[in-house]
C-alpha cells in the first residue's frame, strides 16, 4: 500500500452498559423507548447538578432519600438531573468504585426508591436522571426499584457520569447524545455540559 492509499480504522465491540452510558426506558420497562427512539428534545436539555457529596461523606452504603432534597429542587423547565455522590474520584480504582467485598457484593451510593417516585410524580419536568456511580440504584440493591420507577415513567438514566471537574449546578445545557443503537437498551454516551462563560 502506498502512503497515499493509507488510512486508519479500528474495530470495536462493547456492551451497551459500560463506562458512561445511557439506560433507555426499555432497559427496565417493556413498553419503554429504545435508545434510537429517544427524542432530541429530551436529550438536549437544561442540566441541574444536585451535589450531595457532602451528605454522602464517602459512605459506600449511603442511600439518598427524599428528605435530603426537599429544599433543593424547583419544578420548572424540562431538565436532566445529575446527582453527585462524590464517587468520580474512585473511577480508576474498580474495587473501590464498585465497593466490591470478598463475597463479591457491591457497595456504592445510590438513590432510594422514594426519591425516584417523588421525582416522577412531583417533577414532571425531569426527563432523565444521572449519577456519578455505576447505577442509579445503590450497589447493594438486588431488585433495582429506582431503575423500574424511572423507566416506567419514561425517564432515561445516565450512569458513570464523570463529575471530577467543576460544573455549575444551574445554567448549563446537557448534551445527552448516545450512540444511536436503534433497538438499544442502552448505549455508550459522550455526556457534555455547555456552560455559560465565566465573566471575571
Ligand atoms: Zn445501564
Amino acid at each position: 500500500m502506498t502512503e497515499a492509499m493509507r488510512y486508519a480504522a479500528n474495530e470495536f465491540a462493547a456492551g451497551e452498559h459500560g463506562g458512561t452510558h445511557i439506560d433507555a426506558p426499555y432497559h427496565f420497562y417493556r413498553e419503554g423507548l429504545h435508545v434510537g427512539e429517544l427524542p432530541l428534545d429530551k436529550l438536549i436539555v437544561p442540566l441541574i447538578i444536585v451535589d450531595v457529596s457532602g451528605l454522602v461523606n464517602d459512605d459506600p452504603n449511603f442511600v439518598l432519600q427524599k428528605h435530603h432534597l426537599d429544599y433543593m429542587l424547583n419544578a420548572g423547565n424540562r431538565c436532566v438531573l445529575i446527582f453527585k455522590f462524590g464517587w468520580s474520584k474512585y473511577f480508576h480504582d474498580k474495587k473501590k468504585y464498585l465497593g466490591v467485598t470478598e463475597s463479591d457484593e457491591l457497595n456504592f451510593p445510590g438513590l432510594g426508591e422514594e426519591i425516584a417516585t417523588w421525582i416522577t410524580t412531583a417533577y414532571k419536568n425531569v426527563v432523565g436522571v444521572g449519577v456519578d456511580v455505576a447505577s442509579v440504584d445503590p450497589g447493594c440493591s438486588k431488585d433495582f426499584p429506582v431503575h423500574k420507577v424511572l423507566s416506567s415513567s419514561g425517564l432515561y438514566n445516565i450512569e458513570n457520569v464523570n463529575l471530577s471537574m467543576d460544573v455549575p449546578s444551574y445554567g448549563c445545557t446537557a448534551l445527552v447524545l448516545p450512540m444511536k443503537i436503534r433497538q438499544g437498551t442502552g448505549a455508550p454516551l459522550r455526556f457534555v455540559a455547555i456552560c455559560p462563560k465565566k465573566l471575571n
